[in-house]
């Protein structure tokens, strides 16, 4: 039925008996994800498998079994006895190991420093070196980023296997090499372009954009438009990917969507509020200053997470109890008795006043219910106000009730502290 073909599907395979004991959680599998999706794979399975040979062995036949033409693994590419990815690989590919001598001498040369600065030096760093020096025959090694080298096994019949090491430096490190390598870059010639487009919403339930697609595709065949969305940082990612031949309409489906929901859209590019929040201060030459109460300076952070922020946060104040509100914003203690702390008068002054003892362009207050204790019938847990103020004029407040647990509550109210400033500095149509 679908326009066009399926794309080339892809597998990955991230082992070590510390994933399945819960002790780390897995960040290769997701990364690798993303970026198999973007050269243009569908990614059929992410396998967690131990340490155990056999278990190993048993996700890549597996894998071989659903037809995946690519098999990326990591981990398991050091020198210790658990060690073995590269040694089951080589089983699976029947090939034996041979030693790779122009690799023993770069690994060699990476540990000779680290062998003299340790007092580790000796024949058992040798026997280590010569291990990770061993590689499938005919494979192709990629330069170690740690000291193991990476491989590329090409398995008659397929699957191609690219093997990685374990930790996520190392890993992300060694993957342009492997995309370079040439038996890859061979696959990747034959993988259609990934033509995905990534829609951010904010304020929009999902059941919209399912209500949007069903409306399309009504009059349009959408087979040939793979959409997922997702909740994220409080926002709703739509992310479309045409199939090849189904680009026009998939590219006609965007803006069919973007129109529809334009009062909720955050950027058509994929662009994160973050970046855009940014380039708008950034734009404008403005400064942001925070006055934060139950996110106890979570939003500031978050403003300064990017390199180069200083060019546009002049700072914040935790703000937590009445007293500091007071002191430290200038929130008059009349006010708080009045209204209550959590109330959108104070949200404002704290906006005010983050702005005036700064003496920056853009005050941020929030204060709220972060829970589970110190709600009341008018101010439930969750209750967040939110007051945006510039120094031309423009006051954005908000005041939603929130859900999710205390940690939730506190994130979500950074993510529409984030969406709020956005409106503020560059209003839609603006
Ligand atoms: P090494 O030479 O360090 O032993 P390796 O390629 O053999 O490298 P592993 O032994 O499997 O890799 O893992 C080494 C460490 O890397 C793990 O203890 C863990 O801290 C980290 N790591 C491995 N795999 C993952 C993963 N999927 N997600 C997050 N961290 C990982
Ligand atoms: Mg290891």
């Amino acid at each position: 039925m679908g326009e066009g073909a399926d794309r080339p599907r892809a597998g990955i395979v991230v082992t070590g008996s510390e994933l399945l004991t819960g002790a780390i959680s897995d960040a290769n599998g997701p990364w690798l994800a993303r970026e198999l999706a973007g050269l243009g794979f569908e990614v059929a399975h992410v396998v967690a498998a131990g340490d155990r040979p056999d278990d190993l062995m048993r996700a890549l036949e597996f894998l071989a079994g659903a037809g995946v033409a690519l098999v990326v693994t990591s981990g398991g590419l050091g020198p210790t006895a658990d060690d073995l990815t590269g040694e089951v690989v080589a089983g699976f590919a029947g090939v034996d190991l041979v030693p790779d001598e122009a690799m023993r001498v770069r690994i060699e040369e990476i540990l000779a420093d680290w062998g003299a600065r340790t007092g580790f030096a000796g024949p058992a760093l040798d026997e280590a070196t010569r291990k990770q020096a061993l590689v499938p025959r005919g494979a192709t090694a990629l330069p170690p980023v740690g000291t193991a080298p990476g491989l590329v096994v090409d398995r008659p019949g397929g699957p191609l296997v690219v093997v990685l090491p374990g930790p996520p430096r190392e890993l992300q490190g060694m993957w342009p090499a492997a995309v370079a390598a040439p038996a890859v870059k061979d696959l990747l010639s034959t993988v259609p372009p990934a033509n995905a487009r990534l829609l951010r919403f904010f304020g929009l339930p999902e059941s919209e954009i399912a209500a949007t697609l069903r409306e399309v595709g009504e009059s349009r065949d959408l087979s040939g438009v793979e959409v997922g969305t997702c909740l994220r940082h409080s926002e709703l990612e739509v992310d479309l990917r045409a199939r090849p031949g189904a680009e026009a309409v998939a590219e006609e489906l965007a803006g069919l969507i973007v129109e529809r929901h334009a009062r909720n859209l955050v950027s058509a590019e994929g662009a994160t509020v973050d970046e855009l929040v940014a380039q708008a201060l950034l734009g404008k030459g403005f400064t942001v200053a925070t006055g934060e109460s139950c996110t106890g300076g979570l939003l500031a952070g978050r403003l300064v997470d990017r390199a180069g922020s200083s060019a546009y946060v002049a700072g914040g104040v935790v703000a937590y109890s009445n007293e500091a509100k007071t002191a430290l914003l200038g929130v008059p203690a009349e006010m708080i008795a009045t209204h209550g702390a959590v109330s959108p008068e104070v949200a404002r002054a704290l906006a005010d006043g983050a702005r005036d003892r700064f003496g920056a362009d853009v005050g941020v207050g929030i204060t709220g219910v972060a829970g589970p204790g110190g709600s009341t019938e008018a101010k439930p847990v969750g209750y967040v106000c939110f007051c945006v103020t510039t120094a031309d004029g423009t006051v954005l407040a908000r005041d939603p009730r929130l859900r999710g647990s205390r940690a939730d509550i506190r994130e979500r109210s950074v993510d529409t502290a984030m969406h709020l400033i956005l409106r503020a500095v560059a209003p839609r149509g603006a």
